[in-house]
């Protein structure tokens, strides 16, 4: 650690802050409140800000640099969706507001829930789920729901492809139901061979990400579709990858029964921290009355007293339920609603286009120098072999960690879990020409030192403020205190 601490940087009778002579009689501090065995700094006021913007710069971020984490669309958060967000009829509303006050809002819900519903091909959004996994876990809740209204009762799993997110098994199983894992093919696709063999009346349905893990289209979804139809299945596509398709392909009109959406990937509300995010569901004729609610719909159309028509919160008929405590993340919906219409389709449509472009540029350039299983034409992300042939130990964490010290966040690490020593490489849209550039540069350098200075890999990062860390460790035994804890703090 090369950072000062506080306590260095002060010295005896150094103060923050001068005030004028007191003028009113002084009370004094109540005793118990003052503890003379703190030792605290004694700084000046410059001293304090200077060593507080130090910290605030050590953390990488998007607002510093490139950051390429795959599976996260980790995408610049324009900061015109804060400004929207921010205003205050919208930011001070209150939750138990009565319809006729939060107008606005419900105009806003609704009119998101018709562009989402638009730009996927579904027939009804829901916006209450507060995550991705959470959309997942309406989705999958509706499927059982469906099932059992019709009064079948047989449907116990669900089919998983391996090239699926790690939260789709999850889900799955937190529904009370069987995961059936499914092999990829030679291409990354689902092994459709496999998939027909696995296709009965016990299956509910198949939840299914597209891209996949691996950032393909599945070139024979609607083979794949019509496999699981046959039997009776209904098709959920995960659809946090959306960031890929947007304007290209409609999910609903390939045939799939109900999607969720992660805004905060696809639509450019912040992510990472934990949240607040947001994964509204999107479905089509068959799961409508299943959506979790409530919905926004128009209780009263628009006539000649009224211009505008009165919005309402309403339950679907046979709806799963409630998710979370009012209207989902509505902080979420105003940035992703003010997203999409400061694009339009045009735009919309470009963000998906420039997102596999950059993706393939960087694919293209690596595949000379780096191993990339599944070495086709991929979506907004791709997935190479961090290893050198001819190397020993030098690993997927020592490319990664040595990105760092050439000015990179470094890509996602071993995941996903079926390609070994995986690296996953998501640049988005936003990044421009020079900047690939510079990533394919520093990819291409380092795998030089591999060959060369091995050790330098295993050593880095060599400029940050601190190296490697414990990092299970560090979760588990949380210390946030800068320096030993003094013994009578215990
Ligand atoms: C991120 C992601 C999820 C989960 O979304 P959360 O909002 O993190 O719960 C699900 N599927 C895919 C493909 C993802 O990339």
């Amino acid at each position: 650690m090369t950072e000062p601490l506080i306590y260095d940087i002060g010295s005896p009778g150094r103060i923050g802050a001068r005030l004028p002579d007191c003028d009113v009689p002084e009370t004094p501090i109540p005793a118990d409140l003052l503890r003379a065995e703190l030792d605290l700094p004694e700084v000046s006021e410059l001293q304090v800000v200077r060593h507080f913007t130090r910290l605030s710069t050590l953390n990488y971020s998007i607002d510093k640099g490139f950051y390429p984490l795959g599976s996260c669309t980790m995408k610049y958060n324009p900061k015109l969706n804060e400004d929207t967000a921010r205003l205050p009829g919208f930011a001070a509303l209150h939750p138990l507001t009565d319809g006729e006050g939060s107008q606005g809002a419900l105009a806003l819900m609704y009119q998101l829930q018709n562009w989402l519903a638009e730009i996927s091909g579904f027939k009804a959004v829901s916006l209450a789920p507060a995550a991705g996994a959470q959309g997942e876990f309406a989705g999958i809740l509706m499927i059982r729901k469906y099932h059992l209204d019709r009064g079948d009762t047989k449907r116990t799993k669900i089919l998983i492809p391996n090239t699926a997110h790690g939260t789709n098994p999850a889900t799955v199983t937190m529904a009370g139901f069987t995961a059936v894992e499914l092999p990829a093919d030679e291409m990354g696709d689902v092994d459709l061979t496999a998939l027909r063999a696995a296709c009965d009346d016990t299956v509910a349905g198949m939840m299914i990400t597209v891209p996949n893990t691996l950032g393909l289209f599945e070139s024979k979804i609607l083979d794949v579709i019509k496999a699981v139809h046959d039997c009776g299945g209904l098709m959920y596509m995960d659809g946090a990858n959306m960031n890929a398709l947007m304007g290209i392909v409609k999910p609903g009109e390939l045939g799939f029964d109900v999607m969720h959406y992660n805004l905060h990937k696809t639509f450019s509300t912040p992510h990472g921290g934990g949240g607040p995010g947001s994964g509204p569901v999107g479905v089509g004729d068959k799961l409508k009355p299943f959506l979790p609610g409530p919905v926004v719909q128009i209780v009263e159309e628009a006539d000649e007293e009224n211009e505008t028509p009165l919005y309402g919160m309403v339950m679907p008929e046979k709806s799963i339920g409630r998710l979370k405590a009012f209207h989902g993340n509505f902080g979420m919906h105003v940035r992703a609603f003010t997203y999409i219409r400061i694009h339009g389709d045009e735009g919309i449509k470009s963000i998906s286009r420039h997102a596999a472009l950059n993706a393939n540029y960087i694919r293209a350039k690596l595949q000379d120098t780096y191993h990339i299983p599944y070495n086709r034409y991929c979506g907004h992300e791709f997935v190479l072999e961090g290893h050198f042939e001819g190397v020993e130990n030098v690993h997927a964490l020592d490319i990664s960690k040595r990105l760092m010290d050439y000015g990179f966040h470094p890509p996602t690490n071993y995941f996903p879990l079926l390609v070994p020593e995986a690296l996953m490489i998501e640049p988005t849209e936003t990044e421009d020409k020079a900047t690939l550039d510079e990533f394919i540069d520093a990819m291409k350098k380092i795998a030089a030192e591999a060959h060369e200075n091995p050790d330098l890999l295993r050593s880095a990062p060599h400029t940050a403020p601190v190296s490697r860390l414990d990092e299970v460790r560090a979760a588990k035994q949380l210390v946030l205190c800068c320096r030993p804890i003094p013994e009578w703090a215990g």
